[in-house]
C-alpha cells in the first residue's frame, strides 16, 4: 500500500473507507469528511479517481488521504493496520465498503469467481473489522459499518456469488455486535437496493428501467442516498444502535 498524500497529521478522529474512491465509498468518504473526520480512503486499482477524491473533500474543507489497499490480501491488511492506523491515529469509524461483482448463472459459475467474491467482499471486511476492532478496544469506542445489499436479504438470479457474500456480511455484523458491544464499538449494516455507479452503469437501458419500475419509489437511488444512512450510523445519533440492517432501497424489500 502507499498513500498518495501526507498532508494528514493532525488529532482529528479518522473514518477508514474501504473502496472510498468511487461511487458509494466516495459519497461516503464525501458525507463523513463534511461531518468532520479526517478520512482515509483505499482504492485498488485505479489511483486517479482516489486522487480526485482526495481533491474533492480538501476543496469542500475537508482531511483525507487515499491509500492502495487490495481488501482481499489479507497480508496486506493486516500490514496497512499495523503500520498506518495503529498508536498513530484516532480510528472512529470503520466503513467496510470495498466491493465487487462478478456475476454468472450458477450452473456457469467457476469457483474462483466464487471465491474472488467472497474473498473481496466478506473476508476483506472480517479482516478489515478485526484489524480495527484489535484498535477500537483499546479505545473502548469505535463504529463499524458493512456495506450488504438488498440482495443478501433476498438473493437474486446470477449473483450466487455476491448474495451470499452480502448475506454473509449480515452474519458478520450481528455477531461482531454482540462481542464488540462491551467494548462500546458498534457494529451494522446497510443494504442498498439500486444504486446509480459504475457496478450498475453496465446494466442495459432495459434492465435497469425495469428495475426502477419494480422499486416503490420509481427511482435507483444515489450514492448520497446511502452515504446519509452511513453518516447517521456513525454519528452520535445512532449510539444505542448495534446490529442493526438500515435498508437503503426505495421500498424494494421492506
Ligand atoms: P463501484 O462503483 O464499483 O466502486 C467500487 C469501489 O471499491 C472502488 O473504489 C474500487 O476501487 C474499490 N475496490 C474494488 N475492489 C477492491 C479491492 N479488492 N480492495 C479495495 N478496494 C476495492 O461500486 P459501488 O457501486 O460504489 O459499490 C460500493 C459497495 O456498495 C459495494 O460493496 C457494493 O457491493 C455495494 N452495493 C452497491 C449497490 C449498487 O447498486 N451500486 C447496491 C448494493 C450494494 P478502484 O476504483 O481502485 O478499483
Amino acid at each position: 500500500m502507499s498513500a498518495t498524500h501526507s498532508n494528514v497529521s493532525d488529532s482529528t478522529p479518522v473514518a477508514l473507507v474501504t473502496g472510498g474512491s468511487r461511487g458509494i465509498g466516495r459519497a461516503i468518504a464525501k458525507t463523513l469528511a463534511r461531518d468532520g473526520f479526517q478520512v482515509f480512503l483505499t482504492y485498488v486499482s485505479r489511483p486517479e479517481e482516489a486522487e480526485a477524491a482526495v481533491e474533492e473533500i480538501r476543496a469542500a474543507g475537508g482531511k483525507a488521504k487515499a491509500f492502495r489497499l487490495n481488501v482481499g490480501d489479507s497480508e496486506a491488511v493486516s500490514s496497512f493496520f499495523a503500520t498506518e492506523i495503529k498508536d498513530r491515529v484516532d480510528l472512529a469509524v470503520l466503513v467496510n465498503n470495498a466491493g465487487i461483482t462478478k456475476d454468472g448463472f450458477l450452473v456457469r459459475m467457476k469457483d474462483e469467481d466464487f471465491d474472488q467474491v467472497l474473498a473481496i467482499n466478506l473476508r476483506g471486511a472480517f479482516v478489515c473489522t478485526r484489524e480495527a476492532a484489535k484498535i477500537m478496544s483499546r479505545a473502548r469506542k469505535g463504529r463499524i459499518i458493512n456495506i450488504s445489499s438488498v440482495v443478501g436479504q433476498t438473493g437474486n438470479a446470477g449473483q450466487a456469488n455476491y448474495a451470499s457474500a452480502k448475506a454473509a456480511l449480515l452474519g458478520l455484523t450481528k455477531s461482531c455486535a454482540k462481542e464488540l458491544a462491551a467494548r462500546q464499538i458498534t457494529v451494522n449494516a446497510v443494504a442498498p437496493g439500486f444504486i446509480e455507479t459504475d457496478m450498475t452503469s453496465g446494466l442495459s437501458a432495459e434492465v435497469q428501467e425495469s428495475y426502477a419500475n419494480a422499486i416503490p419509489l420509481k427511482r435507483m437511488g444515489s450514492a448520497a442516498d446511502v452515504a446519509e444512512a452511513v453518516a447517521f450510523l456513525a454519528s452520535d445519533r445512532a449510539s444505542y444502535i448495534t446490529g442493526q440492517v438500515l435498508g437503503v432501497n426505495g421500498g424494494m424489500h421492506c
